[in-house]
């Protein structure tokens, strides 16, 4: 076998030639950011300079960036929906894409409570595949030794519908770990999984997580990373552990499958792998029936070097959580990436949570910035956006992309803020998706659906003379799954009755069903989120938190509820006022769309 000699890179040292020629890859992009968004762009209009929307804003067959900037408007999902509608209707005329849109892919975003569908064309597979194949050799520089051992991960894929015109709607993730590129990728030393692909693409949840975590425990000292796209599945993967370690050890044990696993390839796969091991069959139960599971993932597969997890945005959360079972190993935040278009990476992995930056990679798209000032009022058209090269440092931005797909000038809705440059690549830091209140999973809740969720639930105190006359909410990710809660104070009109326990208990019910489809799914279909909680706190709580805020530094005239808190002393206040807790008894009404 041939020996691997290292091969410097200013990246740093490439583990192997692949490697180098990766990192190779990264520095010319990165190097010459404006010159390649340039082509990019060009690519982009001249390949679809026939199409109806670009034919509507007369670009006129122009590629360069002052007819594009100066013809051309910043749209947001709602603005397109009719060109989408009639895409998902059946419509294959060359709408956004001269190229023809082969599925739709489902974000996590809603609009109107459904997840939005946005179109992709065949080629940004190899767009998206491009940005993986980069992750390694980026890891590699940081984490010597990955091709001695696997990596595992709980990878999976969930339902996919068809449209009206008969076009695939799916997850991104569904589609790639479907698509060839995943299915039939080449062998790579660096990146072997413990999963088998059956296992990643069984759409049962429960026998996809069972197997997956059986591979896993059966090569636990091959395993040198552990992970899941977000922190919120490792954390889940966790939890079914907790729950099932028993079944798990008993099939090692006997080296027989739990009959609860009916799909043929998973078997097959698993089979593959599972003999009688009574050792560590005894080994998973002592650790597992120990009282504390702190350290469990070090305890369990001790060679792990570090957890690939993405605890940025929203995933904060999870990240004290993540710190106990792992024992404080590093969480690399690998890249950033969307159901429009994949972004970029993160060019130092092994870096802090709060320090991680991300490098959008000018090959990808092609990206303007729209300068972030939270309460101007001026409308998007009217600011000048920036390109991808001039962004300043120290200064927030919304991203807004133009893609090969079909998507032009279109605000994502991300806030980035610029922290450095990679030669001539700007680096991010992801600051917050725009309008997001509440968020356990890939579920993103604003305000809006917040209120109209109250709304729809304390219509039901009316028969009881009870009214909310204030309330605010938590994402409360410490028990697994996260959950979210509603501070309820209620008014009870002296004709009235104080609600009885079954009736909050509907209430909370009634705020899941009001909740967009993404929530509906992971609490219905994944169980990835726990039933929703309303806690009643005492009369005059709100008039505290007030107090509270305005001992601190609030304006009173200007003092507004906050719909969403997380700061812990003003969650400490509003625990300390409960009365009541109740729990939504049942999952809300989910099917695909
Ligand atoms: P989806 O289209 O459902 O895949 O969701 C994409 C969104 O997830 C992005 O626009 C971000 O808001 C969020 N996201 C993706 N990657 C990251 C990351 N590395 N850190 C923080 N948020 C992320």
């Amino acid at each position: 076998m041939a020996v691997e000699t290292t091969v410097s890179t200013p990246l740093g040292p490439a583990a192997c030639e692949n490697d180098a020629k990766k990192l190779q890859f990264i520095e010319e992009t990165t190097a010459n950011t404006d010159k390649v968004q340039e082509k990019v762009l060009a690519e982009i209009l001249s390949r679809n300079a026939e199409t109806e929307y670009l034919q509507r804003y007369k670009l006129g067959g122009a590629t360069d960036r002052d007819a594009f900037k100066a013809k051309l408007p910043v749209v947001t999902y709602e603005d397109l929906q009719p060109e989408i509608q009639r895409i998902a209707n059946g419509d294959r005329s060359a709408i956004l894409s001269a190229h023809p849109i082969s599925e739709f892919l489902t974000s996590s975003g809603t609009s109107a409570g459904e997840r939005k569908l946005m179109p992709t064309i065949q080629e940004e597979l190899d767009r998206r595949q491009l940005l993986y194949s980069l992750l390694m050799p980026v890891m590699n520089i940081y984490v010597p030794d990955l091709d001695k051992g696997k990596g595992l991960y709980f990878l999976f894929i969930k339902a996919e519908t068809k449209t009206p015109g008969g076009l695939t709607a799916r997850p991104v993730l569904t589609s790639y770990y479907k698509s060839d590129h995943f299915k039939r990728r080449p062998f790579d030393p660096y990146n072997v999984y413990t999963s088998p692909t059956a296992a990643i693409l069984c759409a049962d949840s429960f026998q996809s997580m069972y197997s997956q975590m059986l591979c896993g425990l059966l090569r636990r000292l091959e395993v040198l990373r552990v992970g899941a796209v977000f922190a919120s599945g490792l954390l889940r993967a966790i939890r079914f552990l907790q729950l099932h370690w028993r079944d798990l050890s008993s099939d090692i044990a006997t080296g027989t499958l739990n009959p609860r696993i009916t799909d043929p390839s998973v078997r097959d796969a698993v089979a593959e792998l599972l003999r009688p091991d009574p050792a560590l069959a005894q080994f998973i139960t002592s650790e597992c029936s120990t009282d504390s599971w702190a350290c469990i993932i070090t305890r369990i597969w001790p060679n792990t070097k570090y957890l690939d997890v993405i605890v940025t945005g929203a995933m904060a959360q999870y990240i004290p959580t993540l710190e106990y079972y792992s024992g404080g190993l590093p969480m690399a935040c690998t890249m950033y990436a969307s159901s429009e278009c994949y972004f970029g990476l993160n060019l130092k992995p092994m870096c802090k949570p709060s320090e991680v930056s991300y490098t959008i990679m000018p090959n990808m798209a092609y990206f303007e910035f729209l300068p972030h000032k939270p309460s101007s009022m001026t409308g998007p058209n009217s600011i000048k956006l920036v390109d991808l090269a001039n962004v300043e440092i120290g200064k927030e931005y919304e991203l807004v992309i133009t893609t090969y797909a079909g998507l032009y000038r279109y605000r994502v809705g991300d806030i980035l803020r610029v922290t450095g440059f990679h030669n001539t690549a700007p680096q991010f830091r992801f600051i917050r998706r725009k309008n997001v209140l509440l968020s356990i999973e890939s579920d993103k809740t604003d305000e809006a659906e917040l209120q109209a969720a109250v709304d729809r639930a304390s219509a039901l105190l009316r028969p009881y003379g009870a009214s909310v006359v204030e309330y605010t909410s938590q994402a409360d990710a410490r028990a697994i799954p996260g959950h979210y809660v509603i501070y309820w104070e209620l008014l009870v009109r002296e004709e009235g009755r104080w609600p009885e326990g079954e009736a909050l208990e509907k209430c909370c019910l009634e705020m899941e069903e009001a909740m967009n489809t993404v929530y509906r799914q992971s609490r219905a279909a994944d169980g990835s989120i726990g039933p929703l909680e309303i806690r009643v706190v005492k009369a005059g709580t709100f008039e505290e938190l007030m107090d509270y805020a305005i001992s601190r530094g609030a304006s009173i005239n200007q003092y507004k509820v906050p719909r969403c808190v997380s700061f812990p002393p003003v969650i400490e206040l509003l625990d300390s006022r409960v009365v009541s807790a109740h729990f939504s008894p049942a999952c809300p009404k989910w099917a695909p769309q």
